[in-house]
Parts: structure tokens; C-alpha cells; sequence
């Protein structure tokens, strides 16, 4: 009997080489071959005639074999089998290539089934090697796998149907459970493996991938509201005084009606029992930094330290000045700490941080350095999450006893892609934005209009405003570009910007200069010494300057919506009306269409739903660092209704089991570990 964890070179007819070549498709165990899935199938349940058979396109075609020819053998070496079939209406030449077995295999006399494209001119029809079987097989479809070097799909099917042989009825114990899967129609393990390698029908291999899509759904579910769980036994940072009225009351402004209830969210949090986990959602421009500072306010109120930590330095920067503007007139006092305070400023940071002096310290990943030690951190912020992975998160809660922890999306996510990524935290959701915002005005243009652009740039800035450039690249040559259309921001800055707006202040501003140049250049762009700043998407994250009314992106086809939404949220911050101008000379539908859909929303989830369904979970997932599993079967586009199923099953499930102690949970525990462990990360058992 075959386990799962057997080792796929003990299967007869896998040696040390196959297996090292089976290694490369991510085949190792027995476990890891039954549970790779065909990518396509072969349908030869509806094959059509010779004479129906459409020219250059895969299809089966039934057709008798009559006679065989002698191989010719041809230049270079080869020789051609050529074998003469056909049905009532026509002839058709099968033709292989050195290889006599093939054509040996074919019997005159009877009928077959070929798979493979019909090629010829003048009435003459061959089929180049294709795939065939004998008709009137019971088994009318045939999986096709990815293949990789020395492993074909023929190969691969033979060995998944040995192993599905195999193995023992143990290695087939179900993780989802007979009632769960009765709700939802699901076929068993068992059965499921055999339709979805062999299936008898179209119909079956459907069914088969909706029950893995499903158990993989189920099981990220599970395994995340268990993360959840988890930390939720523990006691968190208890407060007693929840109240963000003071701070409302000191504010220039009032606060939206969104950012009111996401701070109830948290008070209601900070004085309960377990650690918070939030994911705080909201649009660019939304104002989630505010609703930060008014957990900090409370925190502090409670005799508790607060962290904030940024993705970058001119972020963290901007954060503290931000804060402090908030914090100060109630007396609580911001540091900011990033890897260029050095030497003894820093010193005396750490001792303030130390001593519970510094209320809130805001910084980049230098807060998680171990000589980072907080006198009493009751409140932890990351901005930007996707720049973090989970490890980084959890670094940052063990800087305390379990700190309440907020986790601040600019990135819009729709809902469902949300109970994937984050499901292991609750959300608050700021759907409104402070009022007097004017919808920043977008176009999109062809490089042949940047001279016009750059008269209108000239206008603005006479008119006192600034002007954000963004461009791909740093230096040219840094990627591939035969056709010399991506920008490089450094020559860009001389031969473009600088050269049509002659007299103008221009700035440059890009990943590879020190972090003290990058500061300082944002500094003199906020400061208004700067008219316009050529940089590359380091501005893409958070920085807030309201006199800045115009944002150009070059190569604007590179991008995401939502990576161009973001960027678009740069500008639109003051009072005067903002531009974004995308700027692209890809002339194909998918791209027009793309950026024409950006001209006219304005609604960040909106922006983000449409790259989830027209480019994939890709952009989203890709932020994510690692520690979370990532999807095979279900697709987090396609399978939207599925992953709200499979997450109520999963808390449902929990809570009548919350540690899956039940003896009968085995195979999902089983699961759970091979996922999870699979993502390189958080164990959950
Ligand atoms: P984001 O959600 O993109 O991080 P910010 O927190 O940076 O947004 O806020 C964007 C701008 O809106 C800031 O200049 C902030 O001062 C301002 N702001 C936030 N909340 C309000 C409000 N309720 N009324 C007016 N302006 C606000
Ligand atoms: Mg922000």
C-alpha cells in the first residue's frame, strides 16, 4: 500500500533521474503526484468526420486506417511513417516522425480517434503526430499535464494512474467531512482524484476541480480564522478608558462619519479582552492616518506606548510630522526613528523609547530591531501592509505582550479577495472620503501629445502648483526594451522635463539614491522649492503634498489599476482642481480600454475588483510576502461566491470544534500542515 508521503522514485518505472526531473514540476511524494492536475483534457467523445475536420485547429477526428507506407527517409537525417486513413467522405494521412513504434501501434482495419491539428492544401489532409486512441474506448477523455523536460503527459498519466492504484484507504481519508460535502455536492477524495485525472466526461473533470477549489478554499480558511483564534486566547493590552471624544474635540476639522465608526471599532477593541487584529481599508486620501493617531490618543490615555511602522523612510517621515501635528496639543510625544538617526541622537531615542517617554515612535522596519525595546507597547500600526509579511507583523506583536494591531490598506481589496489574504483579521472599511475633495481629472494620452502636455505642466506651475513626473525605470538598459519605449527617470529628468520646461525647478527622486538625498529632495518638494519632481514609483506610497496638482505617469501600460490608482492618490489632496495624466503608446484594446476605465472611476474598490477580473489575484497576491499559502485550483476572480461559502463553513465548522481536536479532523488537520507548511510559514498545528 502507498502512503502520501512516499517518495514518487520508489514507483516502479521512476528511477533517480526521473524523479529529479519530476522534482522540477514540484512532484516528490505520492501525495504531491495525485494532486497534480491535469491542465487540460482531450475530449474524444465527439470527434468529427475528414471532411469536417476545420484546417490548423485541435480537434478529433474519427477515421478507419487503411494501409501503411514504407519510411521515407528524408534530409537531415529523419524519417517519415506515413499512414493512410480516412472515413466515407475523405482520406487523411497520418504522418509521424521517426518514430516506427507509432505508426506499429496503429492496426489496419480499425477505427481511431486522433487528437492533433489537420494540415495540407489541395484537397490533401494530414495530421502531423498527432495523439491518438483506438474508438470505442470506455475511456473517451485524457488528461493533459504540464510537462517538463524527459516528462511527457503520457508518462505523467500513467504514473498518477499507478499511484491512484495504490494507494491505501488511509492516504484517501477525506478532509472535508461526509455532511459538509453533502451540502455542497462535493464527490469524495477517492472519487474526486479518479474524475479528475480519468474522467469519463467533460461534466465529471468540472465537478472534480469545483471540490479541490473548494477544499483549498476551506482549508486557507480554516487555517487562517485558526491563526485568529489563536491569538485571540491571549490577553492583550487591557484598557479602560476608550474614549476619542478629547481628541475629536482638538481637531481642525471634523472627522467623517466613516472614520468615526472605524475609531468606535477600536475602542470597542482596546477595552476587550483579546488583542485586536484590524485590517483598516480605505481608499487613498480617506484619512486612515487620522484614524490611527485617535487609537493612539487612547492608548496613551491608558498609560500605553503606540508604534507606527512605514515601508519607507519619507513615509515614516511624513507619518511623524503628521502625528505629532494630531498628538501634540494632547501632550503625547512622537520620535521618529529610521535607519538614518544615528549615533547618539538615536541613543537618546532609545532611551526615551525605552523609558515610555516617547509616546508614539514611528519609523520604518528599524522599529523591529532588537535594540528596540518599548517600556509598555500597547498599540502597533503597520501602514501599507502589503510591503510586510506576516513574519515582519509577528516580529513587531512580540515587541510587547500582545499589542492591539492595526493593519492600514491603501490598496483597496475586494471583499473576497480579502477573506483570502486577510481573513485572520477583522476589517474597518472607511467608504468616504472628507468632503471638499474634486475628483482628480484623468486622461490618458500618447507620448505624440507631450509636448501640449508639458505647455499645460508650464501653466500649472505658473499658477504656483507642482507637478509629479513618474517614470519606469531608473537608468536605461535596466530591463529589456528593444523598441526604446520605457522612460528612465534619470535621463528623463535632462532630456524631457528639463529641456521643455527651460527655468523650471526640477527634481529627481528614485529608489537607488541614499536615504538622506531621497529625504531631502522630498523635503524641498514639500517645501514648494521643487516644480516638478521626476521620480520613479517611490512616491507611490502615502506621501502627502496638497500643492501638488498634477500627476503624469509615462509608460502607463506597465502598470496595475490599482498600483496607478495609487499614484493617481498623490494629487487631489489641496483645494485646487488635479490632473492625472496617463501617459502610454501601447495601441492594443486590453490596454485602451484599461487606462479609459481609470479616466472615468474614481472609486478605489471599483479600481481594484477590475484588476482582480481582468488581470487576476496576481497584482494582489504579489505584494503579499510570503507566509500565507497561495491558491493552485480555486481562482480567487472566478471562484468569488465559492471563497464566501467556504469561509462561512469554515468559522461554522470552528466554532463547533475550535481546535479541530475531534478525531474524525485528522485528514484536515493533515491538510492544513502540508498547506501551510507548503507556504513556508505559519504553522498551524
Ligand atoms: P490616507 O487614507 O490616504 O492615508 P491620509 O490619512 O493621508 O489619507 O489623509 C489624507 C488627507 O486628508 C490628509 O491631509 C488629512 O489631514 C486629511 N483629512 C483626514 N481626515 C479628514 C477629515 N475628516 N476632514 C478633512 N480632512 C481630513
Ligand atoms: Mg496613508
Amino acid at each position: 500500500m502507498l502512503g502520501l508521503g512516499d517518495r514518487v522514485q520508489y514507483l516502479k518505472g521512476v528511477g533517480e533521474k526521473r524523479a529529479a526531473q519530476l522534482a522540477k514540476l514540484g512532484i516528490v511524494t505520492v501525495g504531491d503526484l495525485v494532486r497534480f492536475y491535469p491542465r487540460d483534457y482531450i475530449d474524444y467523445s465527439d470527434p468529427c468526420g475528414v471532411l469536417e475536420a476545420p484546417y490548423e485547429t485541435p480537434c478529433v477526428v474519427r477515421a478507419t486506417v487503411f494501409g501503411k507506407q514504407p519510411g521515407v527517409r528524408v534530409s537531415g537525417g529523419r524519417t517519415i511513417y506515413r499512414v493512410n486513413a480516412g472515413d466515407d467522405g475523405g482520406s487523411l494521412i497520418i504522418t509521424f516522425f521517426n518514430s516506427p513504434w507509432a505508426a506499429d501501434r496503429l492496426e489496419e482495419g480499425r477505427d481511431y480517434l486522433f487528437y492533433g491539428r489537420v494540415g495540407g492544401g489541395f484537397g490533401r489532409r494530414e495530421m502531423i503526430s498527432p495523439v491518438f486512441i483506438a474508438a470505442g474506448s470506455d475511456r473517451p477523455m485524457t488528461a493533459i499535464y504540464h510537462q517538463t523536460q524527459g516528462i511527457n503527459s503520457g508518462y505523467l498519466a500513467k504514473l498518477v494512474a499507478a499511484a491512484l492504484d495504490g494507494l491505501g484507504e488511509e492516504a484517501l481519508a477525506d478532509p472535508l467531512d461526509e455532511p459538509l460535502r453533502a451540502r455542497w455536492r462535493l464527490p469524495g477524495l477517492a472519487q474526486a482524484l479518479r474524475m479528475i485525472h480519468q474522467p469519463a466526461s467533460r461534466q465529471q473533470a468540472k465537478q472534480a476541480r469545483r471540490r479541490f477549489a473548494f477544499e483549498e478554499l476551506f482549508c486557507l480558511e480554516v487555517g487562517m480564522k485558526l491563526l485568529r483564534s489563536r491569538s485571540r486566547r491571549s490577553a492583550g493590552a487591557p484598557m479602560t478608558r476608550c474614549d476619542a471624544a478629547p481628541f475629536f474635540a482638538a481637531l481642525p476639522f471634523s472627522p467623517t462619519g466613516a472614520q468615526r465608526r472605524a475609531v468606535e471599532q477600536l475602542a470597542a477593541d482596546f477595552c476587550g479582552t483579546a488583542p485586536m487584529n484590524r485590517l483598516l481599508q480605505g481608499d487613498v486620501g480617506s484619512g486612515k492616518t487620522l484614524v490611527a493617531a485617535a487609537g493612539m490618543a487612547m492608548a496613551a490615555e491608558n498609560g500605553y506606548q503606540s508604534v507606527l511602522m512605514a515601508p519607507t523612510e519619507i513615509l515614516a517621515a511624513q507619518h511623524a510630522a503628521t502625528l505629532d501635528k494630531l498628538l501634540g496639543p494632547l501632550g503625547i510625544r512622537v520620535a521618529l526613528l529610521t535607519g538614518s538617526v544615528k549615533g547618539k541622537a538615536r541613543k537618546t531615542l532609545l532611551t526615551a523609547v525605552a523609558a515610555g517617554e516617547a509616546q508614539v515612535v514611528v519609523g520604518t522596519h528599524a522599529v523591529l530591531g532588537e535594540a528596540v525595546q518599548f517600556a509598555r507597547l500597547g498599540f502597533a500600526v503597520v501602514d501599507e501592509q502589503h510591503r510586510f509579511g506576516v513574519r515582519q507583523r509577528g516580529l513587531l506583536a512580540g515587541k510587547a505582550e500582545n499589542p492591539h494591531l492595526l493593519v492600514m490598506s491603501a490598496t483597496p481589496i475586494p471583499r473576497t479577495l480579502s477573506l483570502l489574504l486577510f481573513g485572520e483579521l477583522d476589517v474597518s472599511i472607511l467608504d468616504e472620503l472628507p468632503p471638499g475633495r474634486t475628483p482628480v481629472r484623468t486622461i490618458a494620452v500618447g507620448s505624440a501629445l507631450r509636448g501640449r502636455m508639458y505647455g499645460f505642466l508650464e501653466k500649472q506651475i505658473a499658477a504656483g502648483r507642482q507637478v509629479f513626473v513618474v517614470c519606469p525605470l531608473i537608468e536605461q538598459g535596466e530591463e529589456p526594451d528593444p523598441a526604446g519605449e520605457l522612460q528612465a527617470v534619470t535621463a528623463y529628468k535632462e532630456t524631457v522635463a528639463a529641456r521643455l520646461l527651460p527655468g523650471r525647478r526640477i527634481g529627481l527622486l528614485h529608489g537607488r539614491m541614499k536615504p538622506a538625498e531621497k529625504e531631502e529632495v522630498m523635503r524641498r518638494f514639500a517645501a514648494g522649492e521643487i516644480d516638478l519632481l521626476c521620480s520613479t514609483t517611490v512616491v507611490e506610497v502615502g506621501v502627502d503634498v496638497p500643492n501638488a496638482s498634477v500627476m503624469v505617469i509615462e509608460n502607463a501600460e506597465r502598470y496595475g489599476l490599482s498600483a496607478l490608482h495609487q499614484l493617481r492618490g498623490r494629487v487631489g489632496r489641496g483645494a485646487a482642481e488635479s490632473f492625472c495624466i496617463l501617459v502610454s503608446d501601447k495601441d492594443n484594446e486590453a490596454v485602451r480600454e484599461r487606462l479609459a476605465f481609470l479616466c472615468h472611476t474614481a472609486d478605489g474598490f471599483a479600481v481594484a475588483q477590475y484588476d482582480l477580473e481582468h488581470r487576476g489575484p496576481g497584482d494582489f497576491f504579489g505584494k503579499r510576502q510570503h507566509g500565507l499559502p497561495t491558491l493552485r485550483v480555486a481562482d480567487a476572480a472566478a471562484d468569488a461566491a465559492m471563497i464566501e461559502t467556504a469561509a462561512a463553513e469554515a468559522g461554522a465548522l470552528l466554532e463547533k470544534d475550535p481546535e479541530l481536536a475531534a478525531p474524525e479532523r485528522a485528514p484536515l488537520r493533515d491538510a492544513l500542515a502540508r498547506l501551510f507548511d507548503a507556504a513556508g510559514g505559519t504553522a498551524v498545528n
